[in-house]
């Protein structure tokens, strides 16, 4: 076999399998296979190496907000890092990017909130709250106040703290976690573990969990709950209506911190800035990152509101932490673009009363499909639960996850990338998605539902078990 032609498919593919190991991969299976090469985005498309484009139904991973190959964004990075390429924010120093940065923030926060924290990404702002809260109690005098609450099949990161926060099995298996001092409660998955409750029953349930779980451990022991407002990698999982303002009454009473992890529903996924704006929670702490910079530049951070603020800053002293990226140029100049497009382009209303209902509509339609049990989305995130039996909600015959990557992979062959969780598709496309193009994403769910739902009774993966 001869040398692959450079700049080639081939040719990065040999590269890549001799030389990259793939976050939350199978390495070896995959470089059988060879990765699928993305060279170039545009708007709501991206485009492969042999000139395929699809629909980025995803925003890359939650992160394209504003769509790919925004101009405006490129140049703020490109002019910043020509006068200030890099400096850190650590002794005694700031820069405009990051003073300009956090005010543009405290604009668009909820009440209460005035000042941030950077980091380079969502897992470090997470473990920066695990530090911060316990720094704060300790510097209020309550330092046995150590515990955090989190739920199963959470998603908050792949560091030590986000993974050991975060509920998922296959993670916790891998390098001896979680890390103590946590305990993990129901997630508010009505569809898959709702049983015979209704969908308001279930939620304050799960809500109640969270109350049982703190009582055990006694609530001068407990530091704080954490939970996405939606859950996105677990698989888009929307709480019941009456979870969200349950749990923050149990965390009050209980002097509990609330921590709502916005790394993929903050800055406008679910039509309102914040989703704990949509669920009609006050949290205590803000976690973000992905869509603020549009995913242009790596940059997250903890909005912290007042009364750790207060806390961890009013008496004085060091807070020992700090990334050496915390607040870098280059990032800040990324999301202040960012966010300008967002206004100028008044996206998040967008994303609330105007193309998030519009595609919302065709999407809830989808639940007509035989293989559809739930089509559910808010704002521009969802998902569509597949089932063979949508009355009882049953699983296919065949080892969970099978059917979803099924329909992943038609989706890809179609032109449209979603993810495939368990048995079920996910969406979160840029906010700029059109009308036409929301038409067209959906047109392709039809092929795939149908191309899937031919391949299941094919291979006989309808006979229920429930
Ligand atoms: C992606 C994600 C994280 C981790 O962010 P990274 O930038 O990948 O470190 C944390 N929390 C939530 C809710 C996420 O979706």
């Amino acid at each position: 076999m001869s040398a692959p032609i450079a700049n080639s498919t081939a040719h990065w593919r040999a590269l890549d399998a001799a030389h990259h190991i793939h976050p939350f991969s199978d390495t070896k299976a995959l470089n059988a296979e060879g990765a699928r090469v993305i060279t170039r985005a545009e708007g709501v498309h991206i485009f492969d190496s042999e000139g395929k484009s699809y629909i980025d139904g995803m925003s890359g991973l939650w992160c394209s907000a504003v769509g790919h190959g925004r101009g405006a964004i490129v140049d703020a990075i490109a002019d910043q890092l020509r006068q200030l390429d890099y400096y850190n924010t650590f002794f005694k120093t700031t820069h405009p990017g990051v003073a300009e940065l956090a005010a543009a923030i405290a604009q668009v926060a909820p009440p209460g909130f005035q000042r941030t924290f950077f980091t380079s990404g969502g897992s470090e702002a997470v473990d920066t709250v695990i530090r911060m809260v316990r720094h704060y109690w300790a510097a209020v005098g309550k330092p046995s106040k150590h515990i955090f609450i989190a739920r199963r099949n959470a998603y908050h990161g792949s560091t030590m703290g986000g993974a050991s926060l975060g509920g998922m099995k296959p993670m916790h298996a891998q390098g001896g976690l979680p890390i103590p001092g946590i305990i993990h409660v129901a997630q508010p998955y009505w569809w898959g573990e709702g049983g015979d409750m209704s969908p308001e029953d279930f939620g304050l349930w799960a809500a109640q969990e969270v109350a049982r779980a703190i009582d055990a451990a006694g609530p001068e022991n407990v530091a704080a709950f954490i939970g996405e407002p939606i859950q996105g990698a677990g698989g888009v999982i929307i709480p019941p209506a009456t979870y969200w303002p349950e749990v923050q009454k149990i965390c009050r009473e209980r002097d509990v911190l609330l921590v709502s992890d916005e790394v993929i529903c903050g800055f406008g996924r679910t039509g309102e800035w914040f989703g704990c704006q949509y669920m009609g929670v006050e949290p205590d702490l803000i976690t973000f990152a992905k869509g603020v910079t549009s995913g242009t530049f790596p940059l997250g951070g903890v909005i912290v509101g007042d009364r750790v603020a207060e806390g961890l800053i009013g008496q004085g002293g060091e807070f020992h932490h700090g990334y050496t990226y915390s607040g870098h140029p280059g990032g800040c100049a990324a999301a202040l673009a960012t966010l300008k497009i967002m206004h100028e382009e008044d996206l998040v209303a967008r994303v609330k009363s105007d193309i998030g209902p519009y595609l919302q509509s065709r999407w809830t339609a989808l639940a007509e499909h035989p293989l559809v049990g739930e089509a559910r989305m808010v704002g521009l995130i969802g998902a569509l639960e597949l089932t063979p039996d949508k009355a009882r909600r049953a699983r296919f015959a065949a080892e969970e996850g099978t059917v979803g990557l099924i329909a992943r992979d038609i989706s890809f062959r179609e032109g449209l990338v979603m993810r495939a969780v368990r048995d079920s598709l996910i969406l979160a496309p840029p906010f700029t998605l059109s009308e036409g193009e929301a038409d067209d994403l959906v047109a392709i769910v039809g092929r795939v539902l149908d191309a899937t739902w031919a391949e299941v009774r094919a291979r006989g993966l309808v006979a229920t078990s429930a």
